[in-house]
């Protein structure tokens, strides 16, 4: 594995040779020698590098830095003092989100109309997808909306969360143009489902194959979620 420095929103740099996987590996090995609150997010990490089968960019940071902070990294570099999990700062800060409580009203509709899990799938006008779904009531925020990349299970970015109260909670992998897109499905649902539609030939909205992509969503699609 070659050397390759890794770095986090925050500045947070670490230079390691072992692979991902190696990293989730030690991290079990690591999460012992931890301070408790180090050691169950190591434990997380590794979990979740299992469950989605990679790590984003900045839980490689902090997969790669406990390992090393818990001396296992090989190379012999003499491990610094111990990392504390990342703190509330270390996050991106909530913002309100223009027009969340109408993208919440969308979605009352078209569960009114019968859609058991309703998501919107869009993209940016380059054709990035991206995706909004309410959660279920088995996950830890019920009815709250979570963006992602569309991706299919476990292998999905997630770049954030809704909240009922319309503010924004973003993940690290959340970026200007995937909140700038947001914000425009939210003030301009229509608009947004109907560049997607034509772009994709698919409704955004039921994912529906339309006919006549050019025109648009068709009537239906937009009574089903009251637009
Ligand atoms: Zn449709």
């Amino acid at each position: 594995m070659a050397v390759r420095t890794l770095r986090s929103r925050k500045g947070i740099t670490i230079v390691t040779q072992i692979s991902d996987a190696e990293a989730a590996r030690l991290l079990l090995e690591a999460a012992p020698r931890l301070a408790d609150k180090s050691a169950k997010f190591a434990r997380e990490l590794s979990a979740k590098f299992r469950s989605y089968g990679g790590f984003t960019p900045e839980q490689a940071v902090w997969a790669h830095k406990m390992v090393r902070d818990a001396g296992l990294m090989p190379a012999g570099e003499a491990p610094p003092p111990q990392t504390q999990a990342p703190q509330e700062e270390d996050r991106p800060e909530p913002v309100q989100l223009p027009g969340a409580l109408r993208l919440y009203s969308m979605f009352r509709a078209a569960k009114a109309a019968g859609a058991e899990l309703p998501r919107v799938v869009f993209s940016t006008p380059a054709g990035r997808p991206l995706a909004v779904s309410m959660a279920t009531g088995k996950s830890k925020y019920p009815g709250h909306l979570n963006v992602t990349d569309n991706g299919t299970w476990h292998k999905s970015v997630w770049y954030g969360r809704i909240g009922l109260d319309g503010k924004f909670f973003p993940s690290g992998d959340c970026d200007g143009e995937v909140f700038d897109m947001l914000v425009a499905l939210a003030e301009k649902p229509l608009e947004v489902s109907n560049g997607h539609t034509a772009r994709t030939g698919m409704c955004g909205l039921c994912q529906c194959k339309l006919e006549k992509p050019e025109n648009g969503v068709d009537a239906a699609c937009r009574k089903a979620w009251g637009l």
